[in-house]
């Protein structure tokens, strides 16, 4: 069996060491720290926002966006359909209700115009969301411009779920950037990684600050332990913190690998009739975390399991695109906005979508590898 070819995996730098090593020799080896604070300075230079705090998830920091929206029992939050699950879990962890917004083509991402119809029948029933989730899918951004118009036009919060788009650009501006707050992970799968963590970016330092307390058990301004909220243990540790500072020196590096990784797929299987690739909206520039493509029904007799299953064969992870969440059963009789009346967009991105490994240290040969199956599947 050949060497497996992961979907995803980790690429470190080198450099990592040498910010760990200084953790330890310094004895920082807590969820605070010089690593933490440096860390912080140095992704919200890079995001170029006032400020970030970092996390132990990017999901915690989703929740801690929330939480500072003051999202609660009862209250409605509207989430991308077409999305990894822990874009909603913290609705759920607050008792709030998700509703749920369909893609659209151009981007895979939040469709603007079933937004709006969403917007609309909320206000005409008296109750606008507490807050809207836009997910920039595999590093495309969503279509910024039209959501948050929609958005500012109803007085709703946007928070950018920005977990695979670190890296990437919307008309010149960094992802992740927009909206109220915005939200990284550093998984160990995404484009750069400490491992385990996240981080919540935001112009607004009080916020901020107040996302600190949260998430380090919400302890009052007293000697003795006192507690008036609910909080979290939600710090990033001092030496992840570590691992991430040299992770961030190279994003940029891996932003290019993945581009490439992507022009290749796209140079070796773009002339296969029925292969659509992920577009890249005019004016975006996309960090193609993951490469995404389609294959069109009616013009290909194989389907996106069988092709993930011939690629597993041959020891190499492939996967489908993420499965709607309003067609899970953890969100089963939530609220759904479809992007038109008779195609769900979502849905059938989800039936005809894979995701090809794209990691920035595969190698060229790897590639090939991956390519070779995929041409012998589809020309059966
Ligand atoms: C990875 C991911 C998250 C969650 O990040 P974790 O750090 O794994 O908690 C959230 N949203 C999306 C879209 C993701 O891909």
């Amino acid at each position: 069996m050949e060497k497996r070819i992961f979907l995803s995996s980790p690429h470190m730098s080198g450099n990592e060491q040498k910010y760990i090593n200084d953790a330890f020799e310094t004895n920082w080896i807590a969820p605070l720290g010089p690593n933490v604070n440096a860390f912080e300075e140095e992704l919200a230079a890079y995001a170029e926002t006032a400020g970030a705090a970092v996390t132990s998830s990017g999901t915690a920091a989703i929740h801690l966006a929330m939480e500072l929206l003051g999202v609660g029992q009862g209250d409605t939050v509207f989430c991308a359909s077409l999305t990894f699950v822990a874009s909603a879990n913290p609705i759920l962890y607050l008792g709030a209700e998700p509703v749920f917004i369909d893609s659209e083509e151009e981007t895979w991402n939040m469709s603007p115009k079933a937004l709006a119809c969403a917007m609309e029948e909320a206000k005409a029933e008296g109750k606008l969301p507490k807050a809207v989730i836009v997910v920039n899918l595999y590093g495309q951004s969503a279509k910024m411009d039209e959501l948050m118009a929609i958005c500012g036009a109803y007085g709703v919060p946007m928070i950018e779920d920005a977990a695979e788009s670190l890296g990437s650009f919307y008309k010149g501006k960094k992802s992740g950037s927009f909206g109220q707050y915005g939200i990284y992970s550093f998984n160990g799968n995404k484009i750069i990684t400490t491992s385990g963590g996240g981080a919540l970016v935001s112009n607004d330092l009080d916020a901020l600050a107040q996302s600190r307390f949260l998430a380090t058990q919400a302890r009052d301004a007293a000697k003795h332990y006192q507690h008036s909220v609910v909080g979290y243990n939600y710090r990033m540790s001092n030496i992840l913190a570590g691992v991430g500072r040299a992770q961030l020196e190279v994003l940029e590096e891996r932003v290019q690998a993945r581009r490439n990784v992507f022009d290749r797929y796209m140079e070796a299987l773009g002339d296969i009739q029925g292969v659509h690739f992920m577009p890249e909206l005019e004016g975006t520039y996309s960090n193609r975390w993951l490469t995404a493509l389609t294959l069109d029904p009616k013009l290909i007799k194989v389907t996106p399991y069988e092709l993930i299953d011939a690629l597993e064969a041959e020891n190499i992870e492939a996967r489908p695109v993420w499965k709607p969440l309003h067609m899970q059963p953890l969100f089963e009789g939530s609220k759904f906005y479809p992007h038109a009346e008779d195609g769900v967009v979502s849905e059938r991105l989800f039936a005809e979508g894979i995701c090809l490994p794209s990691g920035s240290n595969i190698t060229v040969e790897e590639q090939e590898r991956v390519v070779r199956v995929i041409r012998r599947v589809l020309s059966d």
